[in-house]
């Protein structure tokens, strides 16, 4: 054979090569995104919001078809700056209610303290919102429409195999392609199973069952909004009114005691309920609205947030636990914080080096904080501090200033938590210290027994 006809058969034979490799990637992958968002909750929003209005190509996929019902609806005011430059405050303002602070009860109402957001030292907004998750999700991912995110609806993400590319997700809906992933698929945590990171909090091994309740009691003005949080002395109870009709009503209790009940989860909630004279009281003449929801063994942590091609948010992350309303907090704070450091990798690809791990240190650290003052509920004193008559040091208006999402806490409300995880550590050594009582609350075994 000539040398000509040998060059020409080994073109050809390259071009269809080449043609064959583009057409592959183009079936397999279609566009390259610069990042695939998995999940479409607050994280995923977020994110998708902040990258999109940077100029990223972002592909949220989320399996679910929005509205849906979603627990999590009360709001911490450190939110708000963010969700100010997400461009979504006014649809809050105008169809949230507005929530100043809270309400912490012995179960059978012999102590209450309320705490309001204006009186924290050190923090910045003086207000939250509790908000219907249903519309408040929905709102966040059209604002990322909007903004020109490209979200994908149900899809459901089943895998993703990394390279030193970037990323194929295995869809419901067919591969995507990708630079990064950001994991924000909530205690799905998709990534988190894929590569077996996640680990339980032995100590809080929680069950919660909650629902819609409309007709509950409130009281007038501004304490009309307070989240409620009723503490029994083997499970607790939230109130969290979403509108002028609806409250959400829920208790946590230890996963053990509910399989020691060998009650449905309908039952729990109604006998823990009626066995609460101050939860009984609030709800005569109470309907429930939607249907009971269980959900038991929730608090988790990954062992990392981040690798070469991903991050993890929000839940997806880890979830402590429900009592002081972190989660969203947590979720937006974290959407907001992934989204700066996969757009300056995105500008400057080294530098994921350094931005990712930070990032991790970051969430690590606010969730560890987190976790103190949870670990902190769970032991009796906390209420006992809480709901003292004349608490010192104003260390209520100290703890309530971290719990309003203070990241950042300043000397005098420092000093002050020193003291209060020392009075709790006194306290467990002898049953009371300077006046602070326990509360005498009513338990789940009284509620059996009656
Ligand atoms: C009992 C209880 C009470 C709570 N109360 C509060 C409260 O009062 N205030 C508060 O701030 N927080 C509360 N939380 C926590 C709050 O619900 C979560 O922290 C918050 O929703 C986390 O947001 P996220 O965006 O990380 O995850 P999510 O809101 O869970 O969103 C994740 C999204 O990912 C989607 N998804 C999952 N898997 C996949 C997949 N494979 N592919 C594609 N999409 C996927 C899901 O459909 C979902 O829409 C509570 C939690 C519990 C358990």
């Amino acid at each position: 054979m000539s040398g000509g006809w040998h060059r020409c058969i080994q073109w050809k034979a390259d071009a269809f090569g080449e043609l064959y490799v583009l057409a592959r990637s183009s079936n397999m992958a279609g566009v390259t995104y610069d990042i695939a968002i998995i999940g479409g909750g607050p994280a995923g929003a977020t994110a998708a919001i902040l990258l999109a209005r940077r100029g990223r190509s972002v592909v949220v996929c989320e399996k679910e078809e929005f509205p849906r019902f979603k627990i999590g609806e009360s709001l911490l005011p450190h939110s708000l700056r963010t969700l100010d430059e997400l461009g979504v405050r006014g649809q809050l303002d105008a169809h949230a209610l507005v929530k100043h602070g809270g309400e912490i009860a012995t179960a059978c109402g012999g102590r209450i303290r309320r705490f309001y957001f204006d009186e924290a030292i050190q923090l910045r907004d003086r207000t939250a919102f509790q908000v219907e998750r249903a519309w408040f999700d929905r709102m966040m991912l059209d604002r990322a429409v909007e903004c020109g995110a490209e979200v994908r609806q149900p899809c459901a993400v089943e895998r993703c195999d990394f390279d030193d590319e970037g990323a194929t997700l295995a869809t419901s809906g067919g591969e995507i392609r990708a630079r990064y992933v950001l994991d924000c698929s909530g205690r799905n945590a998709v990534l988190g199973q894929q590569f077996d990171l996640r680990r339980r909090y032995d100590h809080l091994q929680k069950f919660s069952v909650f629902a819609h309740y409309e007709g509950v009691q409130r009281d007038s003005g501004r304490d009309a909004a307070l989240t409620r949080l009723i503490r029994g002395s083997r499970h607790w109870f939230w109130m969290i009114p979403l509108d002028d009709r609806r409250t959400s009503i829920g208790m946590v209790c230890d996963i053990a005691d509910f399989r020691a009940a060998r009650k449905t989860p309908v039952q729990m909630l109604d006998d823990a309920i009626a066995a609460s004279s101050l939860m009984a009281g609030r709800m005569v003449g109470a309907r429930r609205i939607t249907e009971v929801h269980p959900v038991g063994d929730y608090s988790y942590r990954n062992t990392r947030f981040h690798g070469p091609r991903w991050l993890l948010a929000g839940d997806a992350a880890g979830f402590i636990d429900p009592i002081f309303s972190t989660g969203v907090f947590l979720a937006i704070h974290s959407g907001e914080k992934a989204a700066h450091a996969l757009d300056g990798a995105l500008r400057r690809p080294w530098t994921r080096l350094l931005r990712f791990p930070m990032y991790s240190r970051g969430l690590g650290r606010l969730m560890n904080r987190y976790l103190r003052f949870v670990s902190a509920w769970y032991s009796e004193g906390f209420v006992d501090v809480f709901t003292a008559p004349r608490p010192p040091f104003r260390i209520p208006q100290a703890v309530n200033s971290v719990l309003g999402g203070n990241v950042h806490p300043n000397f005098s409300v420092w000093w002050r938590l020193q003291i209060f995880y020392l009075v709790l550590r006194m306290q467990r050594r002898r049953e009371n210290v300077s006046g602070f009582d326990r509360p005498a609350g009513d338990s789940l075994a009284g509620a059996e027994a009656r």
